[in-house]
């Protein structure tokens, strides 16, 4: 007889598993399928690993100024780029290992292999169409194995993978996805990031301090198009000033490919077609969910545009059947997947009060140099959603620990509906803002108003005073400017 649970969870990445813990804290006997590697992207090849390999950069960029801080260093210091690579598999093995811990502390039931849903309350396991590779990520034991197993309700958290334009679809030799820029076994002499979403300029950042000659062609008009213009152009000129090369309104049409290298057809906006050649490309075009071979067009599961359709509670149309995270659609960040899985299960155990996820209230972090990081509406959304407001600014040249950091290019922004005072979206760049943000995000939870954040003591020095500031410009109230 198969072995039943109260639920069952196919895909172990943040919302997965963050789901799993949250279900077995609130008594249910849970159940977590996996195919590949614990912790899914996020963990294993994505928001850990890529920081390592930041951090690495950010090292490699501080000593290499170490003279303007009257440090003396002899000679430059350069990377070892596959020890770099193995510090960075490293941590992401450790959080691995990590999840393996929590889901036997709490006595979460691990089934490994490759989950379908068969019908409503039932899925069977077969074998992982993705045999793991990664040494550092092991097939955990006490695992339980193929077969068929039955749960009232059945959480979809199997994430995304890549998305390729026809044409220009990764190879893994000379056009690579997030996969292979991870861990590189050399470093390309040049390279080209198509796309600057938070994953392109993340590598774009990354290959630059460590001395790859890096052009990045985005086709929309700015970089980091999701977020606020302002902020955005900040990030440009000082991406540009550590000799990144940017292109936007530019569409890459073609790529020609010689034996190591490869040669991109961009359009610009005035029509006119150049060639760059590179060693390497990077096609970092956005995500799509894991929507196929999961039984849900049998089960009637509905999707769009390649993701789950469900509620604010992970609902989808078929009873008994949830979606979270990547899988359930934009946007595709980890702490937007836990949240959740954490929402989805509650309403499922029946607690009271359970909130409805918030999309408007996701904070979105990008850990390129500088830093960028914002939470809810852009001026100019703001402006098209028909909101009167007013709008505050903070430059980081006006602000003491900035100044002493060495990092006096930056700016707090904050934007408020005129008439209520409620804060609508706050947008960061420079240093440690990805950390900062969460100020604005409580402030935005808690419906707080101008007046609140004028009232509250930030601590001295520090770069959260821009965000003060930030708020009492937007009032005429400044003080430090
Ligand atoms: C390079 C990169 C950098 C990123 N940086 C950040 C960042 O800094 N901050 C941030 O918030 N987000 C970041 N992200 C996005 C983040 O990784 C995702 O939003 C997050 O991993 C989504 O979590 P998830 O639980 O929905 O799915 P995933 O983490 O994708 O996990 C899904 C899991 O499901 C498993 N699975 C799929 N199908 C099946 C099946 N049929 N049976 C069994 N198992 C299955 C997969 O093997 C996988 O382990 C980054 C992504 C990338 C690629």
């Amino acid at each position: 007889m198969a072995e039943n649970y109260d639920v069952i969870i196919i895909g172990s990445g943040p919302g997965g598993y963050v789901a799993a813990v949250r279900a077995s804290q609130l008594g249910l006997k849970t159940a977590i399928v996996e195919r590949e590697h614990l912790g899914g992207i996020c963990l294993n090849w994505g928001c850990i690993p890529t920081k390592a390999l930041l951090r690495s950069a950010e090292v490699l960029d501080h000593a290499n100024h170490a003279k303007d801080y009257g440090l003396v260093l002899e000679g430059k210091m350069t990377a070892d780029v596959t020890a770099v690579v193995a510090r960075s598999r490293g941590v992401s093995a450790r959080l691995n290992g990590g999840v393996g811990f929590l889901m036997k502390k709490n006595k979460v039931d691990v089934i490994w292999g490759e989950a379908k849903i068969t019908k409503p309350g039932e899925i069977v396991v077969g074998k992982s169409s993705k045999p793991v590779v990664e040494p550092q990520n092991p097939v955990p034991k006490n695992v339980k194995g193929e077969g068929t197993y039955t749960a009232k309700h059945i959480i979809i958290a199997t994430g995304a993978r890549p998305r390729a334009l026809p044409g220009i679809e990764p190879d893994g030799k000379l056009i690579w996805t997030y996969f292979e820029a991870m861990k590189p076994a050399a470093l390309p002499k040049s390279l080209i990031v198509m796309g600057s979403g938070a994953i392109g300029i993340e590598f774009a950042s990354f290959y630059r301090s460590m001395g790859v000659d890096v052009t990045v062609v985005e086709v929309m008009p700015t970089i980091m198009p999701v977020e606020d213009v302002e902020v955005t152009a900040i990030a440009r000129k000082q991406l540009e000033k550590r000799g990144l090369k940017i292109l936007t309104s530019a569409k890459i049409t073609k790529v020609e490919k010689a034996a190591d290298s490869l040669t991109a057809h961009v359009e610009t906006a005035d029509g006119k077609v150049q060639q760059i050649t590179a060693d390497r490309m990077i096609s970092a075009v956005g995500v799509q969910g894991n929507i196929e071979n999961l039984g849900l067009e049998a089960v009637g599961v509905k999707t769009d545009r390649g993701c789950v359709v469900i509620d604010g509670y992970g609902k989808t149309n078929i009873a008994g059947i949830y979606a979270i995270g990547d899988v359930a659609g934009p946007p595709m960040l980890a702490h937007k997947a836990e949240h959740e899985g954490v929402v989805c299960v509650e309403k499922i155990a029946g607690l009271p009060n359970v909130h409805a996820t918030d999309k408007g209230k996701v904070p979105g972090c990008t850990y390129c140099h500088p830093q960028v990081a914002s939470v809810g509406l852009t001026e100019a959304k703001a402006k098209e959603a028909g909101r009167d407001i007013r709008v505050g600014r903070f430059s980081f040249a006006a602000n003491g620990k900035a100044i002493a950091l060495g990092e006096d290019q930056g700016l707090c922004k904050v934007i408020f509906d005129k008439k209520t005072g409620e804060l609508l979206g706050a947008h960061m760049v420079g240093a440690e803002v990805t950390e900062l943000i969460q100020g604005f995000v409580v402030a935005m939870n808690l419906e707080t108003t101008e007046e609140e954040l004028m009232h509250t003591i930030f601590p001295h020095p520090t770069v959260s005073e821009t965000m003060k500031e930030a708020v009492l410009d937007a009032y005429g109230r400044v003080l430090n400017a």
